[in-house]
């Protein structure tokens, strides 16, 4: 919902901000979607001395508005784990999960949901949990005499251009400083503090102050508006405040003198048409049955069952859960499946000034307005129209104006992002895998010995399992929960001579012989050790044999260790570290760790231990600081790096969800695609060796970080927090250290 209410919000600041007010309002013509109206209104405007500015201004305009209502656009998920459903209904069926910071393109918004494509098929997910990407085109005007247009977003980039006071441009906000342009047919970045924004399709905050009254027991007032932020306050239960929302989820309140944040769930607006209440509700359950739980969370057992259709009376316990009372017993029922009767759904208002109408279209007439950030009870009538109650009368407004007031955290689906998963392995040298539970099921793909699966659940013998983003079954008789042991053929190794010259023998003797000699350093096709004295190499490819003695295959002078991974090949590369999250981002947190923290450590080991083999390293940070993805991305496209390493740790609302993985982008240029790929399977090999944590493989994913990357690169999660044993691992120095040196290592493999 995020995505199209900012970019509606856009037109509604634009035109009242350009266009005389008497003139019929602009959106509602975009509502209709109707390019005459377009064309007429311009006529009308060449009469106004502000016709030129205004009809430049429509430009960017119209192909931002074509792209929100016609072509695609893209999202990025801002959940844990997002949905994806065949259906724009959370009743409908899951069809795969999205992660956090997956870049999505996005067919077109209905209602609340975005239609996406998805392994080739049209999907749908929730659209609150997507941000935009880089889609936000703000107008601005310079003001500063001369303004320089750089080649990247830092003020030591190279000048490619000018633009001069006054000119009005348009920009995409990269950070809070820089903006980027298009320059002769080129990117170029602006310094921002030059440029005074005219319009822009970013959802502002509000200078209205409400009264509300908190409902929590305790409600923490917090220095910023996140939840990791610092409590500096509390206020109890049944006080009355004032507060400005900043958005629909936080308010800004003075405390002590300071500002301060709460999150606005547990504080009840007082003013103003909400009429929520504590009482009892009545709900009609929406899933096809609903388990009643012993207490309000998915692990409490289950004392019962609502069917589909069926209308209940409940109590809601917060945003999540409601009470009810079953066979004479408390019982607690997840609120998504309940679809309240008697109240519409809880909405604020995003447009500084939204239309009330008398029927569900534009040409009826208005009968009322709400103000930005209005929070009222709406039930939707159609996907783009919603009921209100107006001062005793009913209306009708737009819901592309309205936001869904999220009444959790940044969750969503909590329920259902439960999955506990065993892994298993494959005993068959290929195992089909089918589209339903069943042998005779048509095949959608196979998987080769060994291989690894996580397994949802089983049913005939069948076992579900996660494939391609989606699932798939496969027989339970080829599934063993062992662990194979690694009976792979070790690739040929390389060992480097440390003699001036070292003689090339027919046999594994000096009465051999000798068939070639090899220099000092040179590398070596090692095959085998013959015996304490002898190795088998192979020399122009026949094999041959040389005195072992000779062969430098530790650290130390040579770059070549123990196992025969050639370090030499780090040697002046250039990698780039990113440690993921930072400042008021702190990734996931879980056992006591923040993943910020974690990142940061990691990506300090990893660079010393490259730079002692001779890389350089670049971070993309190297202290606690908040950078946006795209900043990320950027610094890594202005680099010099052959290589972008993005560390992360995972989460998991089941605490049984574990493993290590790594991530590269299905990019479409194949030398890109293939160098990331091979950078995330050298790194996964290397860190499985130095872990218990099982394999939960190489993937390809869309997130930012490595989309927008025009360098090979990979995003590691090294474990998950939400796991106790992966959060030991996590947590201890020792296997920081090893994990470091397995990332070098993967990467010393990856260039050589
Ligand atoms: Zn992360």
């Amino acid at each position: 919902m995020d995505f199209l209410i900012k970019q509606y919000s856009f037109y509604n600041y634009f035109f009242k901000g350009i266009v005389n007010k008497k003139q019929k309002p602009y959106k509602e013509l975009f509502e209709k979607g109707k390019r005459c109206h377009i064309s007429m209104f311009n006529a009308k405007l060449k009469k106004s001395s502000t016709a030129l500015l205004v009809t430049a201004l429509l430009v960017p305009g119209l192909s931002l508005h074509s792209k929100v209502a016609h072509a695609s656009s893209e999202g990025i998920v801002n959940a844990s784990s997002l949905n994806v459903r065949e259906q724009a209904s959370t009743n409908s069926k899951v069809l795969g999960k999205l992660k956090n910071n997956e870049v999505i393109t996005v067919n077109k918004f209905v209602g609340k949901w975005a239609e996406i494509t998805y392994n080739s098929k049209t999907a749908y997910v929730y659209s609150q949990y997507l941000d935009t990407v880089n889609s936000q085109t703000n107008i601005g005007k310079i003001t500063a005499s001369k303004l320089n247009i750089r080649s990247s977003a830092d003020t030591y980039s190279s000048v490619i251009g000018q633009f001069k006071n006054g000119e009005t441009i348009t920009y995409k906000p990269v950070n809070s400083k820089w903006g980027e342009v298009t320059y002769n047919g080129k990117k170029g970045y602006v310094y921002l503090t030059y440029v005074q924004k005219i319009a822009s399709s970013e959802a502002t905050g509000s200078s209205q102050t409400n009264t509300g009254k908190i409902t929590a027991s305790k409600l923490n007032i917090r220095s910023s508006a996140d939840t990791y932020s610092s409590v500096i306050g509390q206020f109890k239960n049944g006080e009355t405040i004032t507060y400005k929302p900043v958005n629909s989820k936080w308010g800004e309140v003075t405390y002590n003198g300071k500002k301060g944040y709460v999150y606005l769930s547990y504080v009840k607006k007082v003013e103003g048409t909400e009429a929520t209440s504590s009482q009892t509700n009545t709900g009609k359950i929406t899933a096809s049955k609903l388990n009643i739980r012993s207490s309000a969370d998915t692990y409490s057992s289950v004392i019962g069952q609502f069917k589909n259709g069926e209308t209940i009376t409940y109590k809601p316990v917060n945003s999540k859960w409601g009470e009810v009372t079953y066979n004479g017993k408390k019982g607690y029922v997840y609120l998504t499946y309940v679809q309240k009767v008697s109240n519409g759904i809880k909405m604020q208002t995003t447009a500084s000034a939204l239309n009330v109408r008398s029927q569900p279209n534009t040409s009826s007439s208005i009968i009322g307005k709400l103000t930005k950030s209005d929070i009222v009870s709406v039930e939707p009538v159609s996907s783009t129209w919603g009921k209100i109650a107006l001062n005793g009368k009913t209306g009708y407004v737009s819901l592309n104006y309205l936001k869904e007031v999220s009444g959790s955290s940044a969750q969503p689906d909590n329920q259902e992002q439960q999955t506990t998963t065993k892994t298993g392995y494959v005993t068959a040298s290929a195992l089909n895998i089918r589209q339903k539970a069943s042998t005779s099921s048509s095949i959608i793909g196979k998987l080769a010995k060994n291989s690894s699966v996580s397994i949802l659940s089983i049913e005939n013998n069948m076992a579900k399992i996660s494939y391609n983003g989606g699932v798939g079954y496969v027989s339970m008789s080829y599934i063993t929960y062992t662990k194979p042991s690694t009976t792979t053929t070790k690739p040929v190794e390389n060992y480097y001579v440390n003699a001036s010259a070292l003689n090339v023998r027919n046999k594994p003797s000096l009465s051999g012989s000798v068939v070639g000699t090899l220099a000092n350093g040179a590398k070596v096709d090692y095959v085998s050790a013959v015996n304490s004295e002898w190795a088998k190499i192979k020399y122009n490819n026949k094999d041959a044999y040389v005195s072992s003695q000779y062969l430098q295959k530790s650290t130390g002078s040579s770059y070549v260790d123990s196992t025969g991974v050639n370090y030499a090949s780090l040697k002046n590369k250039v990698i780039m570290l990113d440690a993921g999250h930072g400042g008021k981002d702190s990734g996931t947190v879980g056992n006591g760790m923040y993943e910020k923290d974690i990142t940061l450590d990691m990506v300090k080991r990893v660079k010393s231990k490259l730079e002692s083999s001779g890389a350089k390293v670049i971070l993309t940070r190297s202290d606690d600081r908040y950078l946006y993805l795209s900043e990320r991305a950027n610094l890594s496209n202005n680099s010099n790096a052959n290589v972008f390493v993005s560390i992360h740790v995972n989460s998991a609302t089941a605490p049984s969800a574990r493993g290590v993985e790594t991530f590269y982008f299905g990019s479409t240029s194949a030398t890109l695609r293939n160098s990331s790929a091979s950078a995330a399977t050298n790194i996964l090999d290397e860190l499985l060796k130095v872990t218990n944590s099982p394999s939960r493989g190489v993937k390809t994913a869309n997130f930012y970080v490595i989309k927008y990357n025009h360098k090979p690169s990979t995003l590691i999660e090294l474990g998950f927090i939400s796991n106790t044993s992966d959060a030991s691992y996590l947590r201890d120095n020792a296997y920081r250290n090893k994990a470091a040196d397995a990332i070098v290592k993967g990467l010393a493999k990856h260039f050589d």
